[in-house]
């Protein structure tokens, strides 16, 4: 690479005339000049230039994506997420509005029939999948599998809970205090829980 080519461009910078090179990725051509449209450096194969965006990424979280959350607040039909900004390698992904999962009006079934419990309580960390992206707020389900609780705390003794003998029940192994939550198929599985959220690179 020539000292030329290590030159970090900025946006509306000349890389050649469209007779040299055709405008490939991070680069257009305007009459007959081919100009950066990206902050990156010179990159020439087939005919084409194209500028390599250095530094980080970063995009906004949006519908389809997979973001993980705490739950801030618990009104009756909705439940509110602060969600997390995500980082990986070369990409990040921010959330500049909170999350919010609307109720269903039949949830998940209850371990026993007297008991009428929300899917997630103020606290948990929740994995959850971005369904609308509106204005104001990200409307978010967890009615996957692997979507729901992934991390949350006794309410009697504050222990982490661990995955309890039956489906979406979550128990202490201090105390054996045992809660209903919609949990995720990735509980306590924080590898599983970054491949699932590393899948938002590709959309
Ligand atoms: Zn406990």
């Amino acid at each position: 690479m020539s000292e030329d080519e290590k030159l970090l461009l900025m946006p509306g910078d000349r890389l050649s005339t469209e007779e040299e090179y055709l405008p490939a990725g991070n680069a257009f051509a305007e009459e007959g000049i081919v100009y950066s449209s990206g902050i990156g450096v010179k990159e020439i194969a087939e005919g084409k230039i194209a500028v390599r965006v250095v530094g980080r990424k970063i995009k906004k979280l949006k519908k389809g994506m997979y973001a993980i959350g705490s739950v801030v607040g618990d009104l009756k039909s909705v439940i509110f997420l602060k969600l997390d900004d995500l980082e990986f390698d070369d990409k990040e992904f921010f959330a500049p509005k909170d999350g919010k999962i609307v109720l269903p009006r039949r949830g998940p079934r209850p371990p026993r029939n007297d008991e009428i419990m929300k899917p997630c309580k103020l606290g948990d960390i929740v994995l959850a999948k971005i369904l609308f992206n509106d204005p104001d707020v990200y409307t978010m389900g967890i009615m996957e599998d692997i979507a729901g609780v992934v991390y949350s705390n006794c309410e009697v003794c504050n222990n982490p809970l661990s995955l309890g003998s039956k489906r979406n029940v979550l128990q202490c192994k201090e105390c054996k205090h045992t809660e209903f939550r919609k949990v995720s198929s990735a509980y306590g599985d924080f590898n599983k829980i970054k491949g699932i959220l590393e899948e938002n690179t590709k959309i």
